[in-house]
């Protein structure tokens, strides 16, 4: 079956990009590797997402999912893609489930969170070491814990674990954080947060489990150590492209025009997969608008 437009990826962009395929009565399918939600699945509280001052990630993503069902989206879940073959005016989407035609492709397989690449990191993963504090928070309370990094995810996941833990130690490898201002000034105003500036982690150390990290001070080259629980990692994004044979940035973001084509015509991105200058559910939920419409135009041109 020929569909009009497959998108790759159930997160904010993609179901966006659902949602606005569907409403131009387009034949619409989007494949999601596990399930639709995306990164925001795993996000405690989102506060700057317009029309919800606040409400949990979990619960944002049911609405999106839910409102992309409204208009008749069809998905399909743990359906991994491997590449997209380009035919012209046909693209063959490669899956663990077999070929799919479409004739267009929508990329929105957002990012995976970069691993810090500590000794002892990859030993203590599930025993102490953990990329998500609202999915492991829970098994820290009353302990102490260690955050590394100085971004959004950083500074608003050691707000959270304050929730659990007694303590949290943000180590940062400068003397200034990248997070938003606003994000800073709780973090600063949360007596359970101390802040280990100009320091790096270079091994994470235990017994069974997490026992304490290695700590070097980046300015004087000192090394000292942090007794803790727990070792949470927010360093920054991985682009879930591998698959995607279109023109990439060194880091394998997606480079797209300000239409969401890709260097392939009929293949489009949204979302954190793509370059751009702010990844946040407002900017990514824009990017799935265009990327459909632009789509939709494709396929008028082609059909023409
Ligand atoms: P990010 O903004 O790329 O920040 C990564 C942090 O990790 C930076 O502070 C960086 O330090 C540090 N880092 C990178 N490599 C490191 C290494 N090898 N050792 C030690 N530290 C290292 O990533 P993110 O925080 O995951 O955020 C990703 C995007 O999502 C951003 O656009 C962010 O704004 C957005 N986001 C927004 C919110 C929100 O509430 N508004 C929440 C979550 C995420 P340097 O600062 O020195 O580079």
């Amino acid at each position: 079956m020929m569909y009009d437009v497959v998108i790759i990826g159930g997160g904010p962009a993609g179901l966006t990009a659902g949602i606005y395929t569907k409403r131009a009565m387009l034949k619409a399918l989007l494949l999601e590797k596990t399930g639709v939600g995306g990164q925001i699945i795993v996000t405690d509280l989102v506060e700057n997402f317009p029309g919800f001052q606040e409400i949990s990630g979990a619960d944002l993503a049911k609405k999106f999912e839910e409102h992309a069902q409204k208009f008749g989206l069809e998905t399909k879940s743990m359906v991994e893609v491997s590449g997209i073959e380009d035919k012209g005016k046909t693209k063959l989407v490669k899956t663990s489930e077999g070929d799919i035609e479409a004739k267009a492709v929508i990329i929105a397989t957002g990012t995976t969170p970069r691993k810090l690449g500590a000794r002892g990191e990859l030993d203590f993963i599930g025993r102490g070491v953990s990329y998500c504090a609202t999915c492991d928070g829970f098994f820290f309370r009353e302990k102490v814990v260690v955050v590394v990094g100085g971004g959004d995810s950083a500074i608003t996941e050691a707000i959270f674990l304050t929730k659990m833990a007694k303590k949290v130690y943000v180590v940062h490898r400068r003397d200034k954080l990248r997070a938003e201002k606003i994000n800073q000034e709780h973090a600063f105003a949360n007596p359970k947060i101390s802040f280990v500036w100009d320091s790096v982690v270079e091994e994470i150390a235990g017994k069974n489990v997490v026992e304490k990290v290695i700590i070097r001070n980046v300015k004087t080259n000192a090394t000292s150590e942090i007794k803790t629980d727990g070792v949470f990692i927010y360093v920054g994004l991985i682009p879930n492209t591998a698959f995607a044979n279109v023109k990439k940035d060194e880091w394998g973001f997606i480079i797209p025009n300000d239409k969401m084509e890709t260097s392939v015509r009929g293949i489009f991105v949204a979302g954190d997969c793509r370059v751009t200058p702010l990844r946040q559910i407002a900017t990514a939920v824009g990017d799935g608008a265009i990327a459909a419409v632009s789509a939709e135009r494709y396929i008028e041109e082609i059909s023409a």
